[in-house]
């Protein structure tokens, strides 16, 4: 990824930064839909991952519907080119005015995620005269055996609408004349790594799908989700997702009828490897039994480590120290959780080395916040 003249040019620039290897992206959207592509399966990029405006429209071009949780996502996917007729849009927080503007632009479906929202989309469409398509997000009550705070398919969480209300959902799916059921939808969590669990999802999916056939509705679309992990650990080893494995998880344990379509909504996997978070070493300091590392960027650049222990890969850029020392990499942001890593073993570093932390392309740059008043930093892009 850091090739010599990538290096020089990145140590022109002022940091901190985001890096984007467009070229790496475009390897990945390739592997994905050649994996896809076979099995006749369609992909949704997931904005929320990550709603660079270079990204989108590279993703757009290669054919990938979109994933969005807010009405802002939806305007924002229509304007970078992906089609109206491929937008969904999901959340447990729908307002009327979102609901309102992507009926209007004719999106391709709603998932919804509660027994009360189904009527409120009802009312709204009958309103403009129209027609809403509606999935049903179902909670499948499937451990995606992730970090707590990015599981979503547990009967404790918010997300989905549960099994003991789905009844309520058929009866109002019978008498309401501006709603049309066309699938049903699951997400279990995010940075899932064990094929495990896409099997048990497989398997919940296919009693649902036969229950809302023994209703009297043959749905035209399955959607599972996204939530496929990436290697944090070896960026450059493994830069681009298993989507082999993944998918083929999908048409093994899935049972769909004839003309049933399955979509997909990815986004980590889709953006993760691409990016990196550019920082510059301010100080060196020495602390009980410890050294600390002060960057230039903060947890107000890349939030996960602080919001949930995520683990990114540091490296120095500049260093060629043959002497490997302990570090706790840290932000300048007057909070104790922003810390990159503990006790991560670098070669030895001093002021103004240049470090990069890798795999930040997802959740990286669309959670930056100005806590601080930080200033808000931009993007470099190479191919
Ligand atoms: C976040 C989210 C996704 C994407 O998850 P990834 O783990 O980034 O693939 C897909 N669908 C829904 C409904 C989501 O909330």
């Amino acid at each position: 990824m850091f090739t010599p003249e990538v290096l020089a040019d990145l140590n022109k620039q002022e940091t901190p930064f985001y890096f984007y290897h467009l070229g790496l992206l475009e390897q990945t959207l390739y592997a994905c839909s050649e994996a896809a592509n076979p099995y006749g399966f369609k992909v949704h990029y997931a904005l929320k991952a990550n709603f660079n405006e270079t990204i989108l429209r590279t993703i757009a071009a290669k054919g990938f519907g979109a994933d969005c949780v807010s009405g802002n996502e939806v305007k924002l996917a229509l304007k970078m080119g992906f089609k109206n007729n491929e937008v969904v849009f999901a959340g447990v927080g729908k307002s009327d005015k979102e609901i309102k503007e992507a009926l209007a632009l004719d999106i391709f479906c709603f998932n919804v995620e509660s027994v009360e929202e189904l009527s409120i989309i009802n009312e709204l469409a009958a309103k403009q005269q129209k027609k809403a398509r509606v999935a049903i997000r179902i909670n499948p009550n499937v451990d995606a055996k992730t970090h707590q705070h990015i599981t979503t398919g547990l009967e404790e969480n918010k997300f989905g609408i549960n099994t003991w209300e789905l009844n309520d959902c058929v009866k109002i799916l019978h008498e309401a004349k501006h709603i049309e059921l066309v699938g049903i939808h699951f997400h279990v969590g995010s940075q899932v790594r064990d094929m495990d669990v896409f099997k048990s999802l497989c398997l919940r999916v296919n009693e649902f799908n036969n229950w809302f056939l023994d209703r009297g509705f043959d749905l035209k679309v399955l959607n599972v989700g996204g939530g496929l992990g990436v290697d944090y650990c070896h960026p450059d080893e493994n830069s681009i997702a298993d989507f082999d494995s993944y998918f083929k998880v999908f048409d093994q344990f899935l049972e769909r009828r004839k003309g049933q379509e399955v979509h997909f909504e990815l986004g980590r996997a889709l953006v993760a490897g691409c990016g990196a978070l550019l920082a510059k070493v301010l100080y060196i300091k020495k602390g009980i039994k410890k050294n600390f590392m002060i960057l230039d960027a903060g947890m107000t650049e890349l939030l996960r480590p602080a919001l949930y222990q995520a683990y990114h890969k540091i490296e120095n850029l500049s260093s060629t120290s043959k002497n490997g020392i302990k570090y706790d990499v840290v932000g300048p942001v007057c909070e104790s959780t922003d810390t990159f890593g503990k006790e991560v073993l670098m070669p030895e570093s001093e002021r103004g080395d240049l470090i990069a932390i890798r795999t930040a392309g997802a959740y990286g740059e669309v959670m930056a916040s100005r806590y601080n008043l930080r200033e808000p930093i931009t993007a470099v892009y190479h191919q």
